[in-house]
C-alpha cells in the first residue's frame, strides 16, 4: 500500500513491474486535486481520493476501486449552495495497445490515471441538484414552482431528461 499525493493534471503510475507476472496485484492509495473538473451543474471541490486495486491480466491491466470527493453546485429550485460528497466505483481496463474507446493507454510501462478518475467522476456528479427534495423554491408563492417532476413537456426540452424519458417509455 502506497500513499502519495498529486496536483497534476496527470497521474502517472509504473506499472511495468506488475505487468512482467501476470496475476499479479497492487493497492494503491492516492489522494489527488481536480481542480477544473466541472459538468454544467455541479463542480468537485477539495482533493479525490482514490481506494484503487491494480491487478495485471491478460492484454493489460485492470484498474477497479473507488473515487470520493466533494462537489459543490447551486439548488435548481432556489439556487442556494449546495456541498455534498460523492463516491463512484470504477472498474476499468489498460492496455498497451488499446483498439477501443473503453479501454485506456499504458505508455511506457506507465498508466495515466487522470483520464479515467476524470470520467468516472465526470458521470458521478449530480445533474440538477436540490439542497433537499422537499425544496419550495426562492418564493414558491409569488413564483409556483415550474416541477419538472409533474409536466413531461418541461421534463423533454431538456435533453438530459429526454434520455431518462426514454427508459421510462420502454418500461
Ligand atoms: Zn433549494
Amino acid at each position: 500500500m502506497s500513499k502519495s499525493s498529486s496536483r497534476a493534471s496527470r497521474m502517472n503510475i509504473p506499472v511495468a513491474e506488475l505487468l512482467r507476472r501476470p496475476g499479479s496485484q497492487r493497492e494503491l492509495s492516492i489522494q489527488a486535486e481536480f481542480e477544473d473538473l466541472a459538468t454544467s451543474d455541479a463542480a468537485v471541490r477539495g482533493p479525490v481520493d482514490l481506494q484503487l486495486h491494480l491487478e495485471s491480466v491478460v492484454g493489460g491491466l485492470q484498474v477497479s476501486g473507488s473515487a470520493t470527493t466533494g462537489w459543490r453546485g447551486s439548488c435548481r429550485r432556489c439556487l442556494e449552495p449546495i456541498e455534498q460528497m460523492v463516491q463512484q466505483d470504477l472498474r476499468e481496463m489498460f492496455g498497451s495497445a488499446p483498439t477501443d474507446d473503453e479501454t485506456y493507454p499504458i505508455h511506457d510501462g506507465e498508466v495515466d490515471l487522470a483520464p479515467m478518475v476524470r470520467d468516472c467522476l465526470v458521470l458521478a456528479l449530480p445533474i440538477a441538484p436540490l439542497c433537499s427534495e422537499d425544496c419550495a423554491g426562492p418564493a414558491p408563492d409569488a413564483y409556483p414552482m415550474n416541477q419538472p417532476e409533474a409536466t413531461g413537456e418541461d421534463r423533454l426540452k431538456d435533453p438530459r431528461w429526454a434520455a431518462l424519458d426514454a427508459l421510462r417509455t420502454g418500461q
